[in-house]
């Protein structure tokens, strides 16, 4: 098992989790209201378990290459456009994922629109959690419309053994 800590002061920002060997397969929407009662997709990982992920994940987005196939923000993911046509995700690479609940409280980012969605964070913003020595940590995704996932940025964070 492993924690995750602050790469700039050492806090402790998880519960201890068990690495696992590579992203689960996007759950299947089962209906149940997350843990507030919001509407929620299964969350990405179980709880106990955490994951890097090798994609791009959210802010910033920009123009998609122009003789690539387009195939959404990332890979198999949703389609994102603006006034520059259609965008890629050219957010932190090997982000690490955990299951929300294995996250105690971070806190609040002040730049509100790090939090936009529909009834929670979509996560596509940037970083919208803060350790409380105010390092960019985590991007908390909640929202019916993303992920239900707590993904913490790789630079700002180190590993340790549990
Ligand atoms: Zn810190
Ligand atoms: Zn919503």
């Amino acid at each position: 098992m492993d924690i995750l800590l602050c790469a700039a002061c050492g806090h402790r920002l998880t519960e201890p989790v068990r690495r696992l060997d590579g992203m689960p397969e996007f759950p299947d929407w089962d209906g149940l209201p997350g843990p507030d009662g919001q509407r929620l997709p299964p969350a990405r990982l179980s709880r106990g378990t955490y994951a890097v992920d090798p994609l791009p994940h959210g802010a910033p987005f920009v123009p998609a290459p122009k003789d690539e196939e387009y195939d959404g923000v990332v890979p198999g993911g949703k389609w994102m456009s603006d006034e520059r046509g259609l965008l890629v995700s050219a957010g932190p690479r090997d982000t690490y994922v955990l299951h929300p609940l294995d996250v105690p409280e971070l806190v609040f980012h002040p730049d509100s629109w790090r939090h936009i969605g529909c009834c929670g964070p979509d996560g596509e913003h940037g970083a919208n959690r803060l350790c409380p020595c105010g390092a960019e940590v985590a991007i908390v995704a909640a929202d019916c419309t993303s992920e239900y996932a707590t993904r913490f940025v790789p630079d700002a964070v180190r590993t340790v053994p549990a």
